[in-house]
């Protein structure tokens, strides 16, 4: 696997992979790799020629400078398993290449960066939407793997995809799980061990309220129900339970049947914040 940090690397290999008529999959990631990321790299080496797997910590997606500070960081060990799965490339850039400008750019998503993570992390996606956007116009791949574990994120970047034109196949894979049915997240690895136990309940809320959804119990008694658990437990914090229409991501007020909808869970267990979703399409 060859590492690359600049934006002439990739001009290169791209020129080369339009010679050569190779098709080239991107796979945009934070670091802290688990083994959710490399089931996106194993898709994109099936369905690809090359497969390129940026790690890049942006700043201008979070919120809260705490949570940017802690997040996880690991390039050296991202490697070694990057090169487990048979990654082509690793992209890491610095700040000063992926912001060689000092001004800082708005991209709206209208409604779609207001609700659920965008309530309670305002100005998230504006940072997701330009730093994906950046990575887009770096790598100029023929497909990008997001996952299904940052669902309202997936819509933002069909939106930014449409919206902005890109050339590109957006391909959303599911989430994987460890066996207690926690989704695997960079974030896992700071949970406190005492607080590790009560981390797969947030799976189990949603089990539960897809059963209840399958039943046709009506909306307000599903998340009653699913979430009374949870928050019998004084180390969850909920920040939202929310059961959406899938593709406008409102809430929806009745148990609709034939209608794709997801149901979203944020929450904080202790210190560190969870997320997780189920579709039902
Ligand atoms: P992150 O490094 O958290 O920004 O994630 C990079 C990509 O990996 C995003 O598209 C995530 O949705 C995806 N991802 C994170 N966790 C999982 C998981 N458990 N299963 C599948 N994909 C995941």
């Amino acid at each position: 696997m060859i590492r690359i940090e600049n934006r002439q690397e990739l001009n290169n290999l791209k020129k080369e992979a339009i010679i050569s008529g190779k098709k080239i999959g991107f796979v945009p990631t934070m670091g802290s790799l688990h083994k959710g990321h490399l089931s996106l790299i194993e898709r994109s080496k099936a369905e690809n020629d090359i497969t390129i797997c940026s790690v890049y910590v942006n700043p201008t997606q979070f919120n809260d400078s705490k949570d940017f500070n802690r997040y996880p960081r690991d390039v050296e060990n991202d490697i070694k398993l990057l090169k487990t799965v048979g990654c082509d490339y690793v992209f890491t850039p610095s700040d000063s290449e992926m912001y060689p400008e000092k001004m800082s750019l708005n991209i709206s998503f209208g409604h779609l960066e207001t609700v659920m993570e965008g309530k309670f992390r305002p100005g998230h996606f504006n940072g997701v939407g330009v730093v994906v956007a950046k990575l887009f116009n770096l790598v100029k791949a023929d497909r990008a793997y997001f996952g299904q574990k940052d669902l309202q994120q997936t819509v933002i970047i069909k939106k930014l995809i449409e919206t902005l034109s890109f050339d590109i196949q957006l391909v959303i894979c599911d989430t994987l799980r460890e066996e207690s049915g926690l989704a695997m997240s960079s974030r896992n690895a700071l949970l406190a061990d005492t607080d590790r136990v009560f981390a797969p309940m947030v799976f189990q809320s949603l089990t539960k309220a897809k059963e209840l959804y399958l039943k046709g119990e009506n909306i307000k008694t599903i998340i009653e129900k699913s979430t009374a658990e949870l928050l019998a437990v004084n180390r969850f914090k909920l920040e939202y339970f929310e059961i959406v229409d899938l593709n406008t991501l409102n809430s929806i007020e009745n148990n609709l049947n034939n209608t794709p909808i997801a149901i979203c869970i944020a929450c904080f267990l202790g210190e560190i914040r969870l997320i997780d979703n189920l579709v039902l399409s």
